[in-house]
């Protein structure tokens, strides 16, 4: 089966998808594959330029109207930044889902809309947060997880007023960022979650530097980007014996003809010591 595959990415806010699976997204994009993301909120609240950072020091905030529309113009400046990183990855495809960031919940409105995206875009791999990030109660990234696990169970059914017939997508793989990284808070130690894949990320690693580096008004250009790709990328490259990695955990189980080794196993085990440590030592230009 050598299709091109289609793969899609679900993030809570419109940096997520950068951050969690940049790398991944431009190596399917350029092997051919249809690339297309979702960004399931408008994300005005985070990280925000004018909405999270000038306003925090202030006496008060606008009037409701004045909020409202200034929350509006600045979720257009985080979408242009949304496809100008998106361009940088060679992505194409993107979705601005327009959910609230104020109090995202699971709504049957919310996962009913959800389903009926990914009936229209049939995706063979969908990349999304993982479920019981966090607390798995109040994290938006936890439940935009938990939103995507319904909507692709309704996906795979009819809903009257979609055309579009059922879709099944073959694999889930969870972002590894805050299911099995470092703890942050009191509910990260009960997971117990460790990433089983990881994509060897570094000979796009300055695509994705550039990809973060759009992301100007959340303050992510410059020297955020850097230190984002060393430590974190950078730990997942060191788990799975690269440079820069992005780490996934897998939904379901996988069924083989042989028993899988990847080419990058044979690589590490056919290397010597020095060697294994060459492949992690490349650093991106500062
Ligand atoms: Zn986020």
């Amino acid at each position: 089966m050598n299709d091109p595959l289609r793969m899609l990415s679900i993030g809570a806010h419109p940096a997520d998808i950068f951050d969690q699976s940049g790398g991944t997204m431009a190596h399917h994009a350029a092997r051919g594959d249809w690339v297309g993301c979702v960004v399931l909120t408008h994300g005005a609240r985070v990280h925000d330029q004018v909405i999270s950072e000038e306003m925090f020091h202030r006496d008060a905030v606008p009037e409701a109207d004045e909020l409202r529309n200034t929350m509006r113009e600045r979720a257009g400046v985080k979408e242009a930044e949304t496809r100008a990183a998106c361009a940088a990855l060679g992505v194409e495809h993107i979705v601005f889902f327009g959910a609230d960031d104020a109090v995202l919940l699971v709504t049957e409105e919310v996962v009913r809309r959800l389903a009926r995206v990914l009936r229209e875009l049939r995706p063979d791999v969908v990349l999304t947060h993982f479920p019981k990030e966090d607390d798995g109660i109040t994290s938006p990234h936890a439940i935009t997880g938990q939103i995507v696990m319904h909507a692709l169970r309704l996906a795979g059914s009819v809903d009257p007023g979609d055309r579009n017939p059922p879709h099944r997508a073959a694999q889930v793989f969870y972002f590894g960022i805050g299911a099995a990284a470092t703890r942050h808070g009191l509910w990260d130690q009960t997971g117990g979650y460790a990433c089983d894949v990881f994509v060897d990320i570094t000979d796009v690693a300055e695509k994705k530097l550039a990809a973060l580096d759009a992301l100007v008004s959340q303050g992510y250009g410059g020297a955020y980007a850097r230190k984002r790709i060393e430590t974190s990328d950078g730990a997942f490259g060191l788990a799975g014996n690269c440079a820069y990695g992005e780490g996934f955990i897998s939904h379901n189980p996988t069924t083989h003809y042989y028993l899988p080794v990847t080419d990058h196993a044979l690589r590490q085990a056919r290397s010597s010591d020095h060697e294994v440590m060459d492949g992690y030592s490349f650093k991106l230009p500062v």
